[in-house]
């Protein structure tokens, strides 16, 4: 009997060692389906976010030529250009020199990208190697470009090669200079103008197309940016990085706005506080729909009521919307610093000198419609050596910011308009010589 009961023992020793075995392998087999939903996961986020970054690149160079070229035809004849033309002119890029002065400064000294003491780090980063250079030097080699590369500079030997390098200073460049060129043609030159103007606005289109599937693909960035380093305290400090950047943008446009209203109390000696209250529907509108192209309609009407002689906001104002943004330019600005900020890359006084050149530029060559600016910022992010995909950081709050530069784009335009009104009266046609 006591042999029989060993020999059942062994036996079920024997099955359950079996069995034990079995389970084990089910656990795995169980761990490594949920190992691959989570990677079928993290990797269909990771496209969604991917495809979003490329239609943006995608999408630069063209939207940067059509804006930049109908923005200078709309001047008209560039030699004949008026007193209020070359005036506007001026206007326009000072203001704008001023606002992203107010956000590099306020960016340098509040520091949002190290509020908190986790950075991301970019593999592709280019930035260290070209750490060195001094001020004059990087300027230099802004404009004549790297030795023995055909495609770089902002007049390189090969535009395609430039275009193709995402060397968007270039592709601008060429944009003015042509069109330029195109306004001197008269009779000649206007199908080639009307050809533009048409394109500019299937671009603007396909932006807005893009923009709709924005949500789906910011949604893809930062899902795949938190299963990638893990949720809990560093989506925190993400988030805390985050708020302070938004507070300084914000911050920075409130300060421009109050240069604005001091600007225009002088030159006019208009009441700032009335003329915020007339204005008040355009800015209004212009943060509903963020884009000052779209809010145009509304901005003629609220400087046409304050008294602004309709030759002149005829031309400032439309023309305004596609080129002067300041708020555009300031939030570039303090975005590119931010970005690098945060990914612990320290930017050298002669490349926040370039910051501050591209970021103008890239404000001049977004067009007025919602998160343009996001799409050029890629200009100011390649001219300091920093990767696209910087972009996917600063995402989530976009949609808010956007409604706030918008805001002070239109505000600037409306207050260019004024001021401009008073300097050149209603004497000068515009495109009339001086
Ligand atoms: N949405 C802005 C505008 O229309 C442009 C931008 O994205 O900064 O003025």
């Amino acid at each position: 009997e006591v042999k029989r009961l060993e020999t059942q023992v062994a036996t079920l020793e024997s099955e359950v060692v079996r069995l034990t075995k079995v389970r084990d392998e089910a656990l795995l087999d169980v761990k490594a389906g949920k190992l691959r939903l989570a990677d079928v996961v993290w990797k269909f986020t990771k496209f969604l976010g991917d495809l979003f970054l490329q239609v943006l690149k995608l999408l630069v160079i063209p939207l940067v030529v059509t804006s930049m070229i109908c923005g200078i035809t709309s001047i008209g004849d560039i030699r004949k250009i008026g007193k209020l033309g070359s005036r506007t002119i001026i206007y326009f890029m000072s203001t704008t020199t001023v606002a992203v002065f107010i956000g590099l400064m306020l960016v340098v000294i509040v520091q949002p990208g190290k509020a908190t003491d986790d950075t991301f780090a970019f593999k592709d980063s280019k930035t260290a190697s070209k750490e060195n250079r001094d001020v004059v030097e990087t300027l230099l080699a802004v404009v004549r470009g790297d030795e023995g590369d055909k495609g770089s500079g902002m007049f390189p030997e090969n535009l395609i090669l430039a275009a193709a390098q995402m060397n968007v200073m270039a592709v601008i460049v060429f944009s003015l200079l042509f069109g330029g060129a195109l306004t001197t043609l008269g009779e000649r030159g206007k199908p080639a103008i009307a050809f533009f103007d048409a394109a500019n606005e299937a671009i603007m289109k396909m932006v807005h197309l893009a923009m709709i599937c924005a949500p789906v693909g910011i949604f893809g960035l930062v899902a795949s940016n938190i299963a990638r380093n893990g949720g809990g305290s560093q989506l925190g400090e993400e988030l805390t990085r985050l708020g302070y950047y938004a507070a300084v943008v914000l911050g920075g446009l409130v300060l421009h706005v109050l240069f604005l209203q001091l600007l225009m109390w002088m030159m006019t000696g208009r009441n700032p506080w009335q003329f915020m209250g007339q204005m008040s529907r355009a800015i209004l509108t212009a943060m509903s729909t963020s884009s000052s192209s779209a809010t145009l309609p509304i901005s003629m009407e609220c400087v046409s009521k304050a008294g602004v002689s309709d030759r002149t906001s005829r031309f400032v104002l439309p023309l305004g919307a596609t080129i002067n943004m300041d708020g555009t330019a300031l939030y570039e600005a303090v975005a590119v610093v931010f970005i690098a900020q945060s990914s612990g890359i320290e930017l050298s006084i002669a490349q926040l000198v370039v910051v501050m050149l591209t970021a103008t530029l890239a404000a001049i060559g977004a067009a007025g419609i919602p998160e343009a600016g996001l799409v050029t910022m890629v200009i100011v992010l390649t001219a300091v050596g920093l990767p696209v995909t910087g972009i996917g950081s600063i995402l989530a709050i976009d949609w808010f910011l956007d409604r706030m530069r918008t805001s002070v784009n239109v505000f600037g335009d409306m207050t260019g308009s004024v001021i401009l009104d008073k300097m050149v009266g209603s004497s000068d046609e515009p495109n009339a010589k001086v």
